[in-house]
Order: C-alpha cells, then structure tokens, then sequence
C-alpha cells in the first residue's frame, strides 16, 4: 500500500498538531452549547474520531452517509443519502465534520438539507479543502490544510475504497489509476 505512493504531502504528526488547534478553537466555541457533531461517511471517519478527542465540551455525536454519483475523482453534484442521521437537527447547534471540500457540491447540499430540518446553527469543519476546484460559492468555518489541485488519499479518503487506512496523506503513483 505505501508503495502505491508518490509523495507524502502532509505528515502524521502535522495532521495530529492541527486538529489540536482546531479541537481548541471549536471547544471555545461550543462552550455551554451541547452540539450534535455530524459525522459525513466515509471519508470523515477519523477525522471524527481524532477530533472529538480534542473537543472538550459535552455534545452529541451522529453519522451520515452519502455518495455522489459520477466518477470516482470527481463528485457529480447528485448526492444520495446511504445512511440518513438517526437525531433530529431541529433547534440544535450543529456542526459538520468533513474530510475534504472539492467542488462543494456535496457540503452545500448537506446544508440546505439540514436548514430544511431547521438546525438552530450549522457550521462546518473540514480538515482539508481544495478552494481552487469550487464551483458553488461556500466556505468552512474551520479548516484544516489548504491542499493544491490534485487527487489526495489516506487519512479516511479513498481510491476505490482503498488507502482509507494511511495515517497521512498522500500523492498516488499515476500508474495506479491506468491499472
Ligand atoms: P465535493 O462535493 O466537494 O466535490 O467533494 C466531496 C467528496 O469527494 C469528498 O467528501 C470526498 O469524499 C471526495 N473527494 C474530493 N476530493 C477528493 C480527493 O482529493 N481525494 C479523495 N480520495 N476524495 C476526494
Ligand atoms: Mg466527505
Ligand atoms: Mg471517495
């Protein structure tokens, strides 16, 4: 599997350092407010995991599944709910835990959805974010790394569903997607 890399573009150590920071942040900022976290599945798994640990004030935790349509690159813009959050949204402070904002497309359709179900708030956490590639108008509250314009995986986001299991983030081979 680390064969499959190019290059390591950002480390174990420096993706644990900043989710220290933006776990400070965000315990400043729900302070006496009991959040409902939304976990957004898959890719957002262990960001979640590792985030939660550095927030430290009582909340609520919840997972959603979705999946765009298209081509594994590229998200479509169509999202289809595969696991639909299991507490309501209504009069809560929620915030969103992403892995990654590409185009855009899948947050801003999470957030109309969860305004429908009249969230009292709703802010978003992204641990990485390519703001070059959007094509809606929409920005995290809270991010993590500014990546460039290229296809990245590990920590939580895959190729094909592998690589999900690196600790760090990285360049794949080019060879691997000619295969
Ligand atoms: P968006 O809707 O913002 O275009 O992208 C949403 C989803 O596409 C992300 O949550 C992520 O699952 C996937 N995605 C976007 N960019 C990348 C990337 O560079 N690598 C991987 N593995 N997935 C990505
Ligand atoms: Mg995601
Ligand atoms: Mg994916």
């Amino acid at each position: 599997m680390q064969n499959d890399i190019q290059e390591v573009l950002i480390s174990e150590e420096e993706i644990q350092a900043k989710i220290k920071e933006l776990g400070e942040k965000l315990s400043a900022e729900y302070e006496g407010r009991d959040p409902l976290v939304i976990c957004v599945l898959k890719g957002a798994f262990i960001f979640m995991a590792d985030l939660v640990k550095n927030i430290t004030v009582p909340m609520e935790l919840d997972f959603m599944a979705v999946s765009s349509y298209g081509a594994s690159t590229k998200s479509s813009g169509v999202v289809k709910i595969i696991k639909d959050l299991d507490e309501s949204v209504e009069g809560r402070d929620v915030l969103i835990v992403e892995d990654i904002i590409d185009s855009g497309l899948t947050l801003s359709y999470l957030i109309d959805l969860l305004e429908n179900r009249k969230a009292k708030s709703i802010a978003v956490v992204t641990l990485f974010d390519k703001p070059a590639r959007r094509t809606v108008d929409l920005q995290a509250d809270y991010a993590g790394f500014v990546l460039p314009d290229a296809f990245v995986v590990g920590y939580g986001l895959d190729y094909a569903e592998h690589y999900r299991n690196l600790p760090y983030i990285g360049i794949l081979k080019p060879e691997i997607y000619s295969n």
